[in-house]
């Protein structure tokens, strides 16, 4: 089985490297093959321009989903875009490490997506959700907040995690076709103990080495 762990945090000492670190160590002693893309590390650029593509299908007006069809078609993606595309297209399970960022994904990962999912090689002509180009392959999102547990409950006062999550589980991964399985949170690792933190490290590897069992969650439509 292989795994695809892509990872942003500005800090390679902060907790989000070391779930990251965890995850890699984990899956691997389970006997999976696992591919990363530390995107900081990278210094990957977020930005989607003219510089997605090697191809050009319309020089005088730069509409993205157009160039990446053309793209799709003509093998025109530029290298980076390239290798990310490669790496989904490898993997069985793609995790994603990060920060929760104002109620999302941080910038640097949402534009990974933004200039990686592309139309015609990862989505399009009909192909998504149940005909999705991923589909077979499973997704988890791994998180850490700033805000307590108590504050994602329903009643909490954020509101419920799962819809919180839920433009990146349904709109981003069940387009493309991926099975999400439930999201690994740890909540407010800043006020925890090393000890409390410790553990939810070593919850995180059980959870790793488990994986394959697992059964997908029922995002829904609304
Ligand atoms: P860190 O601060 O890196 O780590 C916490 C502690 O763990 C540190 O003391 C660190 O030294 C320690 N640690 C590191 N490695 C290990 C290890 N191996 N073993 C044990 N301990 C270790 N929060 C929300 O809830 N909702 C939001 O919408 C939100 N939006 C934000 C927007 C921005 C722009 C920013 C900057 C923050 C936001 N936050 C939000 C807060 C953010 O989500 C948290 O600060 C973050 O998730 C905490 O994770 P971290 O990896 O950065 O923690």
């Amino acid at each position: 089985m292989k795994a695809l762990i892509v990872y942003w945090h500005p800090e390679p000492k902060s907790f989000n490297y070391a779930l990251f670190s965890t995850a890699q160590t984990a899956l691997i002693r389970a006997g999976w093959e696992v591919k990363t893309s530390d995107l900081h590390a990278m210094a990957f650029d977020p930005v989607s321009s003219r510089a997605n593509f090697q191809t050009v299908k319309n020089p005088d007006f730069l509409k993205l989903q157009i160039e990446e069809m053309h793209a799709s078609e003509m093998q025109g993606f530029s290298p980076d875009l390239e290798l990310e595309m490669q790496k989904i297209e490898w993997c069985d399970l793609m995790i994603w490490q990060f920060p929760l960022w104002w109620f999302g994904l941080p910038a640097v990962l949402k534009g990974w997506v933004d200039r990686v999912f592309a139309m015609g090689r990862t989505y399009g002509g009909g192909r998504i959700y149940d005909t999705g180009v991923f589909q077979g392959k499973r997704a988890l999102l791994s998180l850490t907040t700033g805000g307590p547990a108590e504050a994602y409950a329903k009643d909490g006062f954020n509101g419920d995690i799962l819809g919180i999550l839920k433009p990146i589980h349904r709109g981003m991964l069940e387009f493309v076709g991926f099975d999400v399985l439930a999201p690994s949170i740890v909540y407010a690792p800043v006020r925890m103990s090393e000890e409390q933190r410790n553990a939810e490290l070593e919850r995180y590897s059980r959870r790793m080495a488990d994986i394959t069992g697992e059964t997908p969650i029922e995002v829904g439509r609304y």
